[in-house]
């Protein structure tokens, strides 16, 4: 009996995923139809989700497996009442995890190097004034999950002074790592920038805050590719008006699209990224999705198994 997939997301992702996906369940050794409608709830054996796709109510599913979520960040599902079922984020080694680091380095080293000041700079101007070596220059990363750990690492391969953190403590190579609420002072201090790789849950709403903001080395640069809201927006807004805050580039918003009027986009020292520091790519995320499936048919361990009591 082949297995049955739902496939509930927006159309576009179905044109991507349509031959893609069972192209990958069947190189995973799977008998698998993938399906957008179910006619009978009950028959389907696993749920490759979005919620972009506008399916609320998971109780009818009673054989389902398990529900795939294609995105990393499944705060939008995580509390809903009826979802029973197992869930998994997304985690691709490839696409998304590589795609992270590119944005998270690339972002890093413009401030570090300060870029802007040369490709703003009026012609003629020659100020040969040298950024510290990354070796002399400390970030901070809250959040050494998949992608945190894999940007931690790339960060201190280029020789930066990285400290991290994360609720239980962690062990990435170079990076001096903390954890739980007691860590997060040790692991801020000092951090010229504080890249936020953390999921949203009720306890990371607003981490960073006046306190943390006023803690930091006056100039600090923010970076949050993880989700709008790490980040007391008003009090971030002030510490930039203020100049405790030197840079924030901002991937991510507790309104998406950030409307028109929001001051981030006209405040000079923020950057809008529109939430793209990495996406989940389907030629990647496909073989990725199959590997769970085949993995859950199994028994055999599987990545990104949402703790719902954790919140991510
Ligand atoms: P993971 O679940 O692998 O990692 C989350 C990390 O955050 C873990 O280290 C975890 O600690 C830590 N954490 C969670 N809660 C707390 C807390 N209360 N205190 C301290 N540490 C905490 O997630 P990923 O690395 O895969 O993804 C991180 C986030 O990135 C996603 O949730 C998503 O919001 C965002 N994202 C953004 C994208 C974009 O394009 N902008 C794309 C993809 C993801 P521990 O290790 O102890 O569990």
């Amino acid at each position: 009996m082949p297995l049955t997939i739902l496939f509930s997301a927006r159309d576009d992702d179905w044109h991507e995923y349509r031959d893609l996906l069972p192209d990958a369940l069947a190189r995973a050794g799977l008998e698998a139809r993938v399906t957008r409608q179910a006619e009978d709830p009950a028959t389907v054996d696993y749920i490759v989700y979005a919620p972009s796709g506008g399916m609320s109510d998971f109780a009818p599913f009673t054989g389902a497996k398990a529900v795939l979520s294609l995105w990393a960040g499944v705060e939008k599902i995580v509390g809903n009442p009826t979802l029973t079922q197992p869930l998994m984020r997304m985690v691709d080694p490839v696409g998304l995890t590589e795609g992270m680091v590119e944005w998270v380095t690339g972002h890093v080293l413009r401030h570090h190097l300060g870029m802007d000041a040369h490709i703003l700079a009026a012609p003629g101007s020659w100020d040969q004034t040298c950024p510290p070596l990354a070796r002399d220059r400390r970030v901070c990363v809250l959040g050494l999950g998949v992608l945190g750990a894999a940007c931690a690492k790339a960060l201190a391969s280029l020789n930066f002074r990285v400290s991290g953190w994360s609720r239980g403590q962690r062990t990435v190579p170079g990076v001096t790592c903390h954890s739980g609420p007691d860590g997060l002072a040790a692991a801020l201090d000092g951090a010229e920038m504080v890249v936020l790789l953390l999921p949203q849950t009720p306890q990371t709403d607003g981490l960073m805050n006046t306190a943390r903001l006023a803690a930091l080395p006056r100039g600090a640069v923010i970076l949050n590719p993880g989700r709008g809201p790490l980040i007391d927006d008003a009090a971030l807004l002030a510490a930039l008006d203020s100049g405790q805050i030197g840079h924030a580039t901002l991937d991510v918003f507790r309104t998406e699209p950030l409307p028109a009027d929001h001051p981030f986009w006209s405040h000079p020292h923020v950057t809008v990224t529109p939430h793209v520091a990495s996406t989940t790519r389907p030629t990647t995320a496909a073989p990725c999705l199959a590997d769970s499936i085949a993995r859950l048919e199994t028994g055999a361990p599987v990545d990104g198994l949402v703790d719902r009591a954790r919140g991510y």
